[in-house]
């Protein structure tokens, strides 16, 4: 399988580049109301309109993922319908996708909160139609089908988070992450960002502002909350569910595209009446154990609370080899690895500016570099936590066969607003399928076929028909 998480957001640069020209042009080339529209920088905006040749992409598509992601999901039903582009006449709606959307999804939130890893789903798709070679007349035609433990069916997941939202976070890790294409989850505290410090006991923090928390934002990071004050909320029986609640208010006040985000305990304390707060407001929350032994052992359970779900703090003092045997342990057991980071220290940043217990920024970035050269799917906190929750209640059906063309349709109970991520799909096809046409949405799907001569590509899970032919 080649078709990592990051190609597949590539796939629509030109795409998302196209995008940003067609709202610069309904907004009569206004720059800063396009950056808005889009919940982008300005920079990328001007850089789309020049085609710069300066970006990241040789061939000028200087778009970021995040931009990708937009175009992405303009073509999901649910946002084109709610979405802001929509509203302002901008996105021409396929027809079918309104009709999709009458279809409707039952559950916002799913009920419970433990799910199993890695876990998939397979199954078998059936219809009566047409079926290759057959004599004429209609016979019962089966695709049989798996849906990817992980994106891409990547061996394990990993995700990268950082607490508290120190200005060390923002001056040195997000450019580490970002010459790496990295996207990662930044859990903000949200009451002090105007002010510029937090009190964390006697240590005085300097935070980023609200303008950078836009700019990760906008260039595809997850921006998730940390409560308002960082209370330890099993001690605090009577303001937690506004600590819990008033946050994320905050976080969607200051970044009007963001609607759903996740959620950190602080000081990675939390108890179930706190996670059952948590659970009406947010996607998935994070909390965190002491040491490599500690998370090792955790990471040995299949069954996780994603209301609780364990993180191996890296810390400066705490930077010894063992981490190393941490990963191996979640990658032997095709697990998700979350990595808790707090403050990042060149030896050169202001002292005001660190996180909590600060690695340097070499064994920051000897952190990512192991990552990246091992196999893992590396994506936000709420990014992994989405695909599992879609993954375990998505089912494929056929819809229609034919000789030489299927339509499929892969649909979970979510609630799309939430739940719009593509999963990867493996489907068992006649042999002399080699060259296909994929679509879903109207919008071509890149895909491979293994040597074994399954057929893998990502598709939405919200119901809309994908039609693969034969050419
Ligand atoms: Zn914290």
């Amino acid at each position: 399988m080649t078709i990592t998480y990051h190609e597949l957001r590539q796939i629509s640069k030109e795409k998302a580049r196209e995008l940003v020209r067609k709202v610069l042009d309904n907004t009569k080339g206004n720059v800063s109301k396009t950056a808005r529209i889009l919940t982008i920088s300005r920079k990328t905006v001007r850089r789309a309109r020049d085609g710069s040749q300066s970006g990241r992409g040789k061939d000028g598509t200087i778009v970021t993922a995040k931009e990708a992601e937009v175009w992405y999901c303009m073509h999901d039903a649910s946002r084109v319908q709610e979405g802001v582009l929509n509203k302002k006449k901008i996105i021409l709606v396929p027809l079918f996708a309104a009709v999709i959307l009458c279809c409707g999804c039952a559950t916002r939130r799913p009920a419970g909160r433990e799910v199993q890893l890695p876990a998939c789903s397979e199954g078998t798709a059936r219809t009566v139609g047409k079926r290759e070679g057959a004599a004429g007349g209609s016979e019962a035609v089966e695709i049989q089908y798996t849906v990817a433990p992980w994106h891409g069916f990547s061996r394990a997941a990993c995700s990268l988070t950082f607490d508290d939202g120190t200005k060390d976070q923002f001056a040195l890790a997000y450019p580490e992450l970002e010459k790496r294409g990295l996207t990662a989850t930044f859990f903000l505290i949200t009451r002090f960002r105007k002010r510029g410090y937090w009190k964390d006991g006697d240590t005085r923090r300097s935070l980023f502002g609200w303008d950078e928390a836009r700019e990760l934002y906008g260039a595809g990071h997850e921006i998730g909350s940390h409560t308002i004050s960082h209370p330890d909320l099993t001690k605090e029986k009577t303001r937690a569910r506004w600590e819990i609640a008033g946050a994320l208010s905050k976080l969607k006040k200051e970044i009007p595209s963001l609607e759903e985000t996740t959620f950190a305990w602080p000081y990675w304390r939390s108890d179930e009446k706190c996670r059952e707060s948590a659970a009406d407001y947010y996607v998935a929350a994070r909390a965190g154990s002491g040491t490599v032994e500690n998370y090792k052992k955790e990471a040995a359970h299949r069954r996780i609370d994603l209301f609780r779900v364990d993180s191996l703090p890296m810390r400066g003092g705490q930077f010894h080899e063992p981490w190393k045997s941490g990963f191996e342990t979640v990658l032997d057991n095709t697990g998700w690895l979350v990595l808790c980071f707090h403050g990042i220290d060149d030896g050169r940043i202001d002292t005001a500016w660190l996180g909590w217990d600060p690695m340097t920024l070499k064994q920051f970035q000897e952190t990512l570099d192991w990552i990246q050269g091992r196999s893992f799917w590396v994506a936000p906190f709420g990014t992994v936590a989405r695909y599992i929750r879609e993954r375990d209640r998505a089912a494929l059906t056929l819809l229609y066969a034919e000789d030489g063309r299927y339509v499929l349709s892969l649909e979970d109970d979510l609630d799309d607003r939430i739940f719009c991520l593509p999963l990867t799909l493996k489907l068992a096809l006649p042999v002399s399928w080699r060259t296909l046409r994929i679509s879903q949405h109207r919008r071509e799907l890149l895909y491979e076929v293994s040597p074994d001569g399954a057929l893998l590509f990502d598709a939405l899970p919200d119901g809309t028909p994908v039609y693969i032919e034969r050419l």
